[in-house]
């Protein structure tokens, strides 16, 4: 039978390895910080109401500059932002999950012969976007703890001189805050586009200031946000970003055309209109993660600060032993191969006392 080595594969794809989180059909998946609560039933219908009458149109190309949802999009942002900084359609462009928005980034901006630098350990995709793309990866290191100060990151960027700049805020998979500072200190140390990927961005405490508030008059500077997380609709593949309009304009160059279907588009504005049911479960879920954080405390782990809807935790002696444990017990977290540590989602309130409970139980044996 041919394999992957007999094709005549590019050179540079030689080797690699594809995104592969384990999909198990387990009853409690904890693994891939997908929200565990379902799509409230009355907002379902509604979104199924839309889908129907987009079915009935569907003998003709959806809109391809997705107006509506644009305006939606926009919508949404400026409900935490000042009057006098809200966007409009304009700066708003979305595709099929943030992962594409991210890939459409780096066709317009990266490329053979360019650069993009990130602080590892952080979100696995970049570098495979990197790869697909052409793109050549620079994995910098953090600080103590994966912080990342201001001067950590400017020196990088400025050693490198990177095409662009991926700031994971909070960080995936450490759970942990970015200061605006450092997205401001990392902005004006380049020349190049400085993306911060917001994809956790509604589990932040209340009040804290999203990386949009910095748009004006940086027009190198792009926040890419996702409805996968937060919004419960991972299954649906929305994702966004807000920047400069000249920024859209660039993404024009290198996307498919029509790339958002017609049913995509009419589930994600009828989803956005229950903004406030779809985001009903952010305060459960994050009075989950603290409730995590300190019971693995207790139990003598290493929990690192997290603003995300998920923990990562250290002091694990043998990481690979306690995912195949928890696993035989149905429980499904992730193993990043950061050494001592494992990560978990934040679940139903079930969901995480099923998570602790048995790690309090392996305690002893592994
Ligand atoms: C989950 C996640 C995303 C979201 O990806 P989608 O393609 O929108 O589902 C983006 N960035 C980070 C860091 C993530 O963890």
């Amino acid at each position: 039978m041919t394999s992957l080595d007999d094709l005549p594969v590019r050179a540079d794809l030689r080797g690699k390895s594809p995104y592969g989180a384990p999909q198990k059909s387990v009853p409690v998946a904890l693994n891939v910080n997908e929200n565990t609560h379902q799509i409230p039933e009355a907002v379902a219908h509604d979104i199924v109401q839309s889908l129907a009458v987009a079915v009935l149109g569907a003998n003709r190309y959806p809109d391809r500059e997705f107006a509506v949802l644009r305006d939606s999009l926009a919508g949404y942002l400026n409900r935490g932002l000042p009057e006098e900084q809200a966007l409009t359609a304009s700066n708003l462009w979305a595709a099929n999950g943030s992962n594409e928005v991210l890939q459409q980034v780096l066709q317009a901006f990266g490329g053979p012969g360019r650069s993009l630098l990130s602080f590892d350990p952080t979100y696995s995709m970049y570098p495979l976007l990197a790869d697909g793309t052409g793109t050549r990866w620079i994995g910098e290191s953090r600080d103590a703890d994966f912080e990342l100060s201001p001067e950590t990151a400017a020196v990088a960027v400025k050693r490198h001189d990177p095409d662009l700049v991926f700031l994971c805020s909070p960080n995936n998979p450490t759970g942990t805050p970015l200061s605006l500072d450092t997205v401001e200190a990392v902005y004006d140390a380049t020349r190049g586009i400085v993306v911060v990927d917001e994809a956790y961005a509604e589990f932040a405490p209340d009040g804290t200031p999203s990386a949009l508030t910095l748009l004006p008059g940086r027009e190198r500077l792009l926040i890419s946000r996702t409805m996968s997380k937060a919004f419960a609709f991972a299954g649906v593949r929305l994702g966004y970003l807000a920047a400069a309009p000249a920024v859209t304009d660039a993404l024009r160059l290198v996307r498919l055309p029509y790339h958002l279907s017609a049913l995509t588009q009419a589930a994600a504005v009828a989803a956005l209109r229950h903004s406030e049911e779809m985001l009903a479960m952010v305060d459960d879920i994050r009075g989950q993660r603290d409730r995590i954080v300190t019971r693995l405390a207790e139990l003598g782990y290493r929990p690192y600060r997290t603003e995300s809807n998920f923990v990562l935790f250290g002091g694990v002696r043998d990481p690979h032993a306690v995912f195949e444990a928890l696993l035989e017990q149905g429980i499904l977290v992730r193993d990043l191969a950061i050494e001592g540590c494992l990560r978990v989602s934040a679940g139903t309130e079930a969901e995480t006392t099923a998570f602790l409970d048995a790690l309090a139980e392996l305690d002893s044996t592994v």
